[in-house]
């Protein structure tokens, strides 16, 4: 079944850690070992995994799409959100992470982010969760 984490971004460009919420429903739903598929189901939005201690790498990463795709340019889409459209492209809508013995198989300094590029909003997280079936040998 499909679980939801709520987010609400504040700013327009703004990544949010959510591995702590990811985390408590690994442990909610019981999950020794398996595979968690996280998804934005948004069209201005992203999933990242990156550097988790120094924020200062969220902001870096946020500066270069900028750069490479500003807020305003010569778009036909009309919205007044192009960059934030394909700055989800970019970024992409799902990461998948592996369980093992009931966590996130993330390296030490891992995160994952939620990457606003339209807000301020609030946004869900699908999260889906398959389970390892414990072979008898
Ligand atoms: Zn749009």
């Amino acid at each position: 079944m499909v679980k939801y984490i709520n987010v609400k971004s504040r700013t327009r460009n703004e990544f949010i850690d959510i591995t702590d919420k990811i985390q408590e429903l690994v442990r909610e739903e019981g999950i020794t070992g398996g595979i968690c598929s996280i998804y934005v189901p948004h069209t201005t939005a992203g999933i990242t995994i990156n550097e988790g201690a120094d924020t200062s790498v969220q902001r870096d990463i946020q500066t270069a799409l900028t750069k490479l795709v500003p807020l305003e340019a010569d778009y036909y889409h009309r919205e007044g959100n192009a960059d934030a459209h394909i700055k989800s492209t970019l970024v992409g809508v799902s990461q998948v992470v592996f369980i093992e013995e009931g966590k996130l198989l993330l390296g030490t300094w891992q995160a994952i982010y939620f990457c606003e590029f339209d807000g301020p909003r609030h946004r869900r997280v699908a999260v889906r969760f398959l389970k390892t079936i414990k072979s008898s040998s």
